[in-house]
């Protein structure tokens, strides 16, 4: 393991766990209830924990190549997105669902241009299923916007997936579930919520 991680670990011990340590202790004992399930991208620089300022035991985060939630598929499949999902929604009931793309995320890329040549296994027929949306959304956005396009329009069609999931479409409708859709951008930080006309715009 690179020092830097053991550095880091030290430092949570010395520093944060003194403070932190009878919150983490009621919740081992108490369990999780975290509130809401966020669906985010692996890449290293967009952390739900640090964007929200969240607190261990809030937030239940399924992070994976470029945000993407496939459908409903219960066919004994090994799905991982999916056993998060029913997990949090129906162990834990959470009450929110977030989908967060960001900016410059090389899934979506992947998805414009090709994946790395280095990656053909898994990144290419994963990025694939949303690739059909980002490619129509970029080039209806034209050349400028046509990343942020496209980002957003994946973080659409997993909000649209999220809803083939009859027991999330369930309780959405009756008011227990919500959903929401966000882009982190990282290189100026702003958040932009996806809203009413499916158009993305920075929070107050
Ligand atoms: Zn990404």
């Amino acid at each position: 393991m690179p020092h830097s991680l053991f550095d880091g670990y030290r430092r949570f011990r010395l520093e944060r766990w003194p403070e932190a340590r009878a919150e983490y202790e009621t919740l081992a004992q108490a369990g999780q209830k975290p509130h809401t399930l966020i669906v985010a991208c692996s890449d290293s620089r967009a952390d739900p924990a640090l964007i929200f300022d969240a607190k261990p035991g809030e937030l239940f985060v399924v992070r994976n190549v470029a945000n993407l939630v496939p459908p409903y598929e219960p066919d004994g499949g090994l799905h991982g997105v999916s056993a998060a999902l029913e997990f949090g929604v129906k162990a834990l009931e959470v009450s929110r669902i977030v989908v967060m793309g960001h900016a410059r995320c090389g899934g979506v890329a992947a998805m414009l241009k090709g994946s790395p040549d280095s990656c053909p296994d898994f990144v290419q027929p994963w990025v694939e299923q949303a690739q059909p949306n980002a490619r129509a959304a970029a080039e209806a956005a034209g050349e400028d916007r046509a990343e942020s396009a496209a980002e957003e329009a994946v973080v659409r069609q997993s909000i649209d997936n999220l809803r083939t999931f009859p027991w999330i479409a369930e309780r959405e409708a009756d008011g227990r579930l919500a959903l929401t859709g966000l882009h982190f951008g990282i290189g100026d930080g702003v958040l932009r919520v996806l809203g009413k006309g499916a158009k993305f715009k920075p929070l107050a």
